[in-house]
């Protein structure tokens, strides 16, 4: 497993940014997150960038299987060896999850509030409510960017770059426009 850091004097704050979940979502946040370490770095405290976490079969985050796989055991050792102020998971999706993925519905069907734009089908909300207590995270994001579509990265690659020079995940979320809602993410 890759693991890029650029840690800063102070250290803190700390950027965890997490790809490849699960299934083959690592091959397109490889590319999103290679790209994200090329070209920018944190101006104050550290960032980790983890591209691939596990090249693996697909199992939700939404289920509790996902507490069993390798993948989840080898998230919550980096989660806990790092103590990240900062965490963003990055998942990619099929267009055709795009409706169920925000329909306001989605917490009626998959018991999860919908995710919401922010630009040109890039979608941001919370981590899976499992993960969220078994990491036990302030606040973490799931940005969601659509599999294979090159032409979303670069609204990504802003939106990724926004955690990166934050110094909070609230002060991110504020300079994405979410000024309110941030307890609803
Ligand atoms: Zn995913």
């Amino acid at each position: 497993m890759k693991m890029y850091k650029s840690i800063g004097s102070p250290i803190r704050p700390l950027r965890l940014f997490v790809g490849g979940v699960h299934g083959k979502e690592y091959r397109t946040t490889k590319l999103l997150f290679e790209k994200l370490v090329k070209t920018s770095k944190p101006k104050s405290g550290s960032a980790i960038v983890i591209p691939c976490l596990y090249m693996g079969r697909y199992v939700s985050t939404l289920s509790s299987n996902y507490l069993n796989t390798k993948a989840c055991k080898r998230l919550v050792k980096i989660v806990k060896a790092f103590k990240p102020d900062i965490y963003v998971e990055v998942h990619c999706y099929r267009l055709s999850s795009y409706s169920s993925l925000t329909s306001l519905n989605r917490i009626n069907v998959k018991g999860v509030p919908p995710l919401i734009e922010i630009e040109n089908g890039v979608l941001i909300g919370s981590i899976s409510p499992l993960l969220k207590a078994k990491l036990n995270l302030n606040i973490p994001i799931l940005i969601e960017t659509p599999c294979g579509k090159r032409k979303n990265f670069k609204v990504a690659l802003k939106i990724l770059r926004v955690f990166l020079m934050a110094n909070s995940t609230q002060e991110a979320l504020e300079a994405l426009g979410f000024k309110h809602e941030v307890k609803n993410i």
